[in-house]
């Protein structure tokens, strides 16, 4: 007898059937929780938390698209946001919807099979809140779990969405709203509690991390990144180790900075979680810790139990930072094996340019070295894991043009971690700053407070730099280079790494390319029409693979730098061919100009200076060389009264005489490309 025949005989069909049906149900669509979560590489056509899995590696195992048939991709559907800003977040994809974000904090919730828009979360943030946006009005993305969306806006709050309709089930306030804190990181959900952190260090704050019930949005721990006014209680013990490596009268005025604004990473087995900091407020060691003192735990990486906030360890990766070198880039866990043992290990690029490998259960040092090229520091010293600062780094005495500069040698954009390649592909990048101390200091509360320096966070005005970009293929236990691939303008996307031997990364030019994980062969690409900053995922519906990958320039190199924003996403079985970049005009018609060779000089020097940052060959910003006659004649409205600023050209402070050196640099470089 069978067992439904057997039931129905003893009457109890009827009973049990509900329960039956939800079996089933559940056996279809699987919930989120910490298992799933912990277990997320066992679903590996979704895309369950923001690293894909709690390590972040962002590996896929999916492997239909790989280096033999990745030529045919093409392109499966887009969705555009709406918003002209840039977008930085990673989608999830859990049971066939994508969730993503778009500037401020909006939330898409899309069928992740047509694109088609399933519902939107705008938080409606005050566009007041703009004034503290160092890097643009950014979101990295959403957590998920037990049926809910978890996302924070820009203007500090975090918020409960129920992932079918996109209602608020609660939403707190995480921070000070009357201060420059803002949010632009992705949450993570660690056994019941929502994890962020927030942004700001410029501006005069103090970084914290916070825990909330995602039940109900309860705070249950909230950890300080740096210590608080020494007469009063510190909130927690590690404060007052922080303390002491901190000295003078005012850098809880300053806010000290430390802000947790981007990475974290879980290991369920430790139970640890890792977090980043970022660098000090204001920038200047001397003048916000007139005493010296190495200032934790800025620039650190914490390991933090996720049911206390306690911290198991820490490690610092820039003492008494001076320079803005965040450790708030991404940070990755694996397993590996260093000379004939496994070690469980944390991997971090972080701005200053040292790729460092730690023992994720005890923090201790395992190796570091240079990812790219570094000028303030020589190496890391392995017997006490501190950077052996060069003299004259700290610039107390004259400027000291350092390398990287604030952009970092590597940035927020993700990295990637293959286990079958054993390598890490980072989107690194040049840049240099001549760094100063100022003429004189004042904190100015809300605004931007960096005590060093002339000024803004870009390197406008130092010719003596090269600034590219470059992907890395990094042989994470030989400290070395695989393989790499060069590219004109630095600011690149982050990467995916498949088991189909992929790695997949977009450019600030615009070209979303995929390359072989083994050797870098680039294998194919298509265009986006703007410069791509994201990090793609992979993710498999109805036995169909699927490439997204969220296009839309600017961020900390041009905060105002307007472009559609779009969502790409590739399939092997797409309805239309991957876009081709339009081909250039290879000769315009020269214009007639008088110009004696020193203006056309000086206009060279000024497009090194403050045009080519953005006008490059290498990004999507127009080619100077190829503009309308017309618009050669409006320069003058253009560069000193802004009259394309709703274009995202901003105004420049530049004479006449300089206005018509530029010009006349620009009419002789045309003239070339005869
Ligand atoms: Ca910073």
């Amino acid at each position: 007898m069978s067992i439904k025949r057997y039931l129905l005989s003893i009457g109890l069909i009827g009973l049990l059937a509900p329960a039956l049906w939800s079996l089933s149900l559940s056996a279809q669509r699987p919930v989120v929780d910490d298992e799933a979560l912990k277990a997320a590489n066992n679903r590996p056509g979704e895309w369950l938390t923001h690293g894909r899995t709690q390590d972040e590696q962002r590996f896929s195992p999916l492997e239909k698209i790989s280096d033999l048939n990745v030529q045919q991709l093409r392109l499966a559907w887009t969705f555009d946001t709406g918003t002209d800003r840039v977008l930085e977040a990673t989608p999830l994809v859990v049971d066939g919807v994508m969730y993503t974000t778009a500037s401020w904090g909006i939330v898409f919730a899309l069928d992740a099979k047509t694109g088609k828009q399933l519902w939107k979360w705008d938080p409606k943030v005050d566009p007041r809140y703009e004034r503290f946006a160092c890097c643009d009005v950014v979101n990295r993305g959403v957590a998920f779990y037990k049926g809910r969306v978890y996302a924070a806006a820009f203007d500090g709050r975090l918020t409960a969405l129920d992932a079918k309709t996109g209602e608020v089930v609660w939403s707190v306030v995480t921070v000070d709203q009357t201060k420059a804190y803002t949010i632009t990181a992705a949450p993570r959900v660690v056994k019941g509690r929502v994890i962020i952190g927030n942004g700001g260090a410029e501006y005069g704050i103090r970084g914290y991390i916070s825990a909330y019930n995602a039940e109900n949005g309860n705070l249950d721990w909230r950890f300080y990144t740096v210590p608080g006014d020494p007469a009063q209680p510190q909130e927690h013990p590690e404060l007052e180790k922080a303390k002491a490596t901190w000295s003078g009268d005012k850098w809880w005025i300053y806010g000290g900075g430390g802000t947790a604004w981007d990475s974290m990473a879980y290991d369920p087995a430790l139970n640890l979680i890792y977090v980043g900091t970022g660098n000090g407020g204001p920038w200047n060691r001397f003048i916000r810790s007139p005493g010296g003192g190495d200032n934790l735990y800025l620039s650190s990486i914490l390991a933090l139990n996720p049911d206390t906030g306690r911290m198991a360890w820490y490690y610092q990766t820039t003492p008494g930072d001076s320079w803005d070198y965040n450790a708030t880039q991404h940070i990755i866990l694996a397993d590996v094996r260093i000379r004939g043992t496994v070690r469980q290990v944390l991997m971090q690029a972080p701005k200053n340019g040292f790729f460092y490998m730690l023992d994720r259960k005890t923090g201790e040092l395992i190796s570091a070295e240079k990812y790219v090229e570094v000028t303030w520091a020589t190496g890391v010293d392995m017997q006490t894991g501190r950077p052996k600062e060069k003299e004259g780094a700290d610039y107390i005495r004259q400027p000291f043009l350092a390398r990287p500069a604030p952009l970092g040698g590597h940035n927020w954009q993700p990295m990637s971690y293959s286990p079958k390649t054993g390598l890490v592909y980072i989107p690194t990048q040049d840049n240099a700053r001549e760094y100063s101390q100022p003429e004189n200091f004042e904190f100015v509360p809300n605004r931007i407070n960096l005590a060093a320096g002339t000024g803004g966070i870009d390197h406008a005005g130092d010719s003596k730099a090269v600034y590219t970009g470059r992907l890395l293929a990094w042989d994470p236990i030989a400290q070395q280079v695989r393989w790499k691939v060069e590219y004109p303008a630095y600011w690149n996307g982050g990467t995916l790494a498949t088991a189909g031997n992929l790695v997949f990364q977009g450019t600030a030019a615009g070209d979303f390319i995929a390359y072989r994980a083994t050797d870098g062969a680039r294998l194919w690409s298509a265009w986006t029409g703007t410069g791509v900053l994201a990090a793609p995922i992979t993710y498999e519906i109805d036995g169909q693979q699927y490439v997204s990958v969220m296009a839309g320039w600017g961020g900390a190199f041009v905060p105002r730098y307007r472009s559609k924003g779009l969502l790409y996403t590739f399939a092997l079985n797409g309805s239309e061919p991957a876009p081709v970049r339009p081909a250039q005009t290879t000769a315009v018609a020269p214009i007639e100009f008088q110009a004696t060779a020193e203006q056309i000089a000086s206009g060279g020097a000024l497009f090194e200076a403050q045009c080519a940052r953005c006008h490059n060959a290498g990004t999507t910003a127009p080619d100077l060389r190829r503009l309308a006659p017309v618009t050669y004649d409006a320069l003058p409205n253009i560069l000193q009264k802004g009259a394309l600023a709703g274009r995202g050209m901003p105004p420049f402070r530049i004479t006449d005489a300089e206005v018509a050196a530029l010009r006349a640099f620009l009419l002789a470089e045309r003239r070339k490309l005869r």
